[in-house]
């Protein structure tokens, strides 16, 4: 049984389903994963363990996507699924369209593929509505102090 705190930042991580793990590593970090532990994700932006178990840790080069928690440099994906990014999010809620109402309309219709499109495994709501929410209460670094509570759901 894993440890719920990351070993390198001490945060608490959820648990991550064992196929996202090995949708998300490369075939290098792939050929040392010991399968027979529960993992978990590490969303601290501070921090570039992305897995982690009681045995191993994999790190941001072990993983072959973008991870949004952990990339500033805001082009990242935050919806894995459907392609978007905290740019096109932004770039959306300042045309008047709401991408989180798009997106939910996609999961209700059974359409997302969290579990294997998102470093995190889990759906990506949370991180678009709190990217758009930032927008509206005009942050100037929409990645602002929240980031870092992205990844929690
Ligand atoms: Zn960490």
């Amino acid at each position: 049984m894993a440890s719920s705190a990351c070993p390198e930042c001490g945060r608490p991580a959820r648990r991550v389903a064992l196929r996202t793990v090995k949708a998300m590593l490369t075939g290098l970090a792939l050929r040392r994963l010991r399968p027979h532990d529960d993992f978990r994700f590490c969303g601290s932006a501070e921090c570039d363990v992305v897995y982690f178990s009681s045995e191993q840790t994999f790190r941001v080069t072990d993983v072959r996507e973008r991870v949004f928690q952990k990339d500033p440099s805001g082009d990242a994906p935050v919806c894995y699924c459907f392609d978007w990014t905290q740019a096109s999010l932004v770039a959306a809620a300042g045309r008047g369209i709401r991408p989180d109402e798009e997106i939910e309309g996609h999961v209700r219709e059974g359409r997302c593929a969290c579990d294997l499109r998102n470093p995190q495994g889990a759906c990506c709501l949370g991180n678009v509505k709190a990217v758009l929410a930032q927008v509206r209460e005009g942050s100037s670094d929409p990645r602002g102090p929240a980031r870092r509570e992205f990844g929690r759901i």
